[in-house]
């Protein structure tokens, strides 16, 4: 499989060369050249299927010659008959007789990440190993990212990881998952300044000669294809459960950085049978705006009780407009710099039809979120996450606005545990969720990070200062 870059003029890379690379080296992200399908026969075939065979059935196209299959298959049962802490790894929950929960957060960290970067750290173990390689990642995180990305590489033998976290700007919880892993390979520096700040310093080290000369750099931020690939699998997966490819199926997306849906958005494209895609948002509603009318501006970011969604600008939405308008990468390049001058831009006509065929938008409040969780509570005994009550509470409102056929079944998609969100649970459903057992005693452990102040120097030498891999 050849993969090429959404602003046509970084090389064309195989699955290993995109999975070490990231993001392309002229600004884009990497895309399939076309997209792998199945027939219906073909799906149907998948039906009553472990998850992680449904997973080897799913990448293989992907992956093409990257990896045998039995290295493939040695990968996925790794990950997915051992990582996660529900036999079926990620199970759905009936609500009632329209809604269901695809439970995301089985993994050590509690959120959905840990579904794609688990795999993704083997991935990397894999491909180093044959090169001869090490990695040193570097990333920023607001919390989920973070913690799922340390525990899938920490104690690994050639990557090493430097985490910048905003401090006092995450959840204890949060905090906690990464600076208590005591692995030599896991650095956590608490950086002054808010998420963006941390984000710019990465960026920044990416396209840093000096420390590039020394180092090679890995990201493992949902840029990252094999991400994505690796979230494909549970849409097939809970998509069979309910019917599939005999009865199409609705997923509602708590969105963030438009990674999560546009994985639905490929399964949608692999034949599998999608009603909609329902992209859910909190009140910083950048893509509810621009799938609603064109409007795709950035606007000031206003924290909620949903922090991982809490975004100006998402970056796979470029993957969705390159597809969906055309596949012109000197015109996506064009496009996207005029973004990055007036924070602002207007979709093509093809670009709002392409999107409009699949996806619709909602957007929820903290009112709205609130109701949402006391809804799941009350009619389903079921205590949700935040993130996932923005998902349900959209799945509500676009069901009751008629842009889901009510015979269709609604899949919300739990991308936290409510356990990581303890504060804003409670204050909407008066009980406050216990960690489960098997993050331990996550609050006896000791915790380990550097405090940073805000400047990019202080950043780029400790990373420097601290890393024990080198390019070789
Ligand atoms: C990362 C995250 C999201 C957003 O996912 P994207 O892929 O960035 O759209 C939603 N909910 C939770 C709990 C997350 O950690």
């Amino acid at each position: 499989m050849e993969y090429v870059s959404t602003r046509g003029s970084a090389p064309v890379l195989d699955f290993e060369g995109v999975t070490l690379a990231g993001l392309a080296s002229d600004g884009g992200l990497y895309l399939p050249r076309e997209w792998p399908s199945f027939t219906e026969h073909q799906i149907r075939e998948m039906r009553g299927l472990a998850y992680w065979e449904v997973a080897v059935e799913v990448m293989t196209p992907f992956v093409g010659d990257s990896l045998t299959r039995s290295e493939l298959i040695d990968i996925c049962q790794q990950v997915y008959c051992g990582e996660f802490s529900h036999a079926a790894v990620t199970p759905l929950v009936q609500m009632d007789e329209t809604h269901w929960l695809l439970e995301l957060f089985h993994g050590p960290t509690l959120a959905f990440k840990d579904v794609a970067l688990q795999l993704l750290g083997r991935l990397f173990e894999t491909f180093l190993e044959r090169r001869g390689q090490n990695l040193t990642i570097v990333g920023a995180t607001s919390g989920d990212t973070g913690s799922a990305a340390i525990n899938a590489v920490a104690g690994r033998e050639r990557s090493e990881i430097f985490m910048l976290h905003p401090a006092g700007r995450v959840s204890e919880v949060q905090r906690r998952q990464m600076t208590t892993v005591r692995a030599p390979n896991v650095h956590n520096l608490a950086i002054e300044g808010n998420f963006d700040d941390a984000q710019r310093h990465v960026k920044r080290m990416f396209g840093d000669g000096e420390v590039n000369s020394v180092l090679n750099l890995g990201a493992v931020n949902s840029i990252n294809w094999a991400r994505l690939m690796a979230q494909v699998v549970y849409y097939f997966y809970a998509a069979l459960q309910l019917g599939a490819p005999d009865r199409k199926v609705a997923f509602s997306v708590p969105t963030g950085n438009f990674g999560d849906v546009f994985a639905g958005y490929v399964a949608a494209r692999m034949g599998l049978p999608v009603e909609r895609l329902i992209v859910a948002t909190n009140v910083n509603d950048i893509l509810h705006r621009a799938l609603a009318n064109g409007d795709y501006s950035a606007g000031d970011l206003v924290p909620t009780a949903t922090p991982s969604m809490d975004i100006q600008v998402s970056s796979n939405f470029e993957r969705l407009l390159f597809d969906v308008g055309g596949r012109e990468g000197a015109a996506m390049a064009a496009q996207m710099r005029g973004f990055d001058k007036d924070r602002a831009m207007r979709l093509t006509n093809a670009q709002r039809e392409g999107a409009a065929a699949l996806f619709v938008s909602q957007r929820a409040d903290g009112e709205q979120m609130a109701r949402a969780m006391q809804w799941a509570c009350e009619n389903a005994g079921q205590v949700i996450d935040p993130h996932t009550a923005i998902g349900l509470s959209a799945a509500r409102d676009a069901l009751a606005a008629d842009l889901i056929d009510p015979a269709t079944p609604i899949v919300t998609l739990a991308t936290a545990h409510a356990a990581k969100f303890p504060d804003a649970v409670e204050r909407a459903i008066g009980v406050r969720p216990a960690l489960p057992q098997r993050v331990g005693d996550l609050f006896g452990r000791e915790e380990k990070f550097a405090s940073i102040s805000g400047d990019y120097e202080a950043a780029r030498s400790f990373v420097l200062d601290h890393a024990s891999a080198n390019a070789g």
